[in-house]
């Protein structure tokens, strides 16, 4: 039998997890805890139960809701063959994103040979954080990688995600040294990594390395995990009055331009 795994949604027709039309797959649990998270339900490993109240016309209503659900990897796949013909039109296929999908190795191996088999375009949507003998044999199961890079400096990371990134850019190199192409992508932060001393670090890593793509994607931080990790009953760090100024992010992108790569903004 195909190993199970725990997900908390399957998302259609998505065009900002990769190339073309693509279904992305969430993936439940990360070991990370991003000050920024933008996906709060996805960090515990386990289904959460909530209750979600809505106003309408001035009066409350509550729902209850189970977020996670254990699925087959044959559950998985009837719904990505599902959406055969726009991969195949647009150049597509099915993105594995999360939470961290690395957290469930055997559940996400078992997706990604599934796919390849019927010849679907897989990407994987990761933080790099995984023990780097294990991400190094799982890096040929994918045709993409959606990699992101958050913070450079050491201490900095490990305030504003809670671990070192010492395996992230060791698992970086292992795929610049890989024949499996990926695009970089920058959560960019206010306060956090939307400066000028970021920008010029972050040049300085990628051009120690080969990124046949040169490709990097920027992804505008909004707040709108707010209420979320309030549904969550969680404590959301960032602070009430954090905006990201659409100028530096424009100058972020300005800057990786005239550096000579291709930036998207928005994923
Ligand atoms: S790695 Fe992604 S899913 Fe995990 S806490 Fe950070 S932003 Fe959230």
């Amino acid at each position: 039998m195909l190993p199970e795994g725990l997900i908390f949604n399957i998302k259609r027709f998505s065009v900002n997890d990769g190339p073309g039309i693509r279904t992305t797959v969430f993936f439940k649990g990360c070991p990370l805890g991003c000050w920024w998270c933008h996906n709060p339900e996805s960090r515990s490993g386990e289904t959460e139960h909530v209750t979600i109240t809505r106003t309408l016309h001035g009066r409350e209503f509550c729902h209850h809701e189970a977020i996670g659900k254990t699925v087959t990897v044959e559950d998985v796949l009837s719904e990505i063959e599902k959406e055969r013909v726009f991969y195949e039109t647009s150049g597509g296929g099915v993105t594995f994103s999360g939470g961290e999908p690395l957290l469930q190795p055997d559940f996400l191996v078992g997706l990604a040979e599934a796919c390849r088999i019927r010849d679907i375009h897989t990407c994987l949507d990761t933080s790099g954080y995984c023990e780097p003998l294990l991400f190094r044999d799982l890096i040929p199961k994918f045709d993409l990688f959606l990699f992101d890079i958050k913070v450079l400096d050491r201490s900095k990371h490990i305030l504003y995600t809670g671990y070192p990134n010492d395996e992230i850019l060791i698992n970086l190199r292992q795929l610049d040294c890989s024949a499996t192409g990926y695009i970089v992508r920058i959560p960019v932060v206010p306060g956090i990594n939307d400066d000028e001393g970021f920008r010029d670090d972050l040049k300085k890593l990628l051009e120690t390395l080969t990124m046949s793509r040169k490709e990097i994607h920027l992804l505008p931080y909004h707040p709108l995990a707010k209420s979320k990790m309030k549904m969550l009953g969680r404590e959301y760090k960032m602070s009430d009055s954090s905006e990201l100024d659409q100028r530096e992010l424009h100058k972020f992108a300005d800057s990786f331009q005239q550096a000579g790569y291709k930036v998207k903004i928005g994923g």
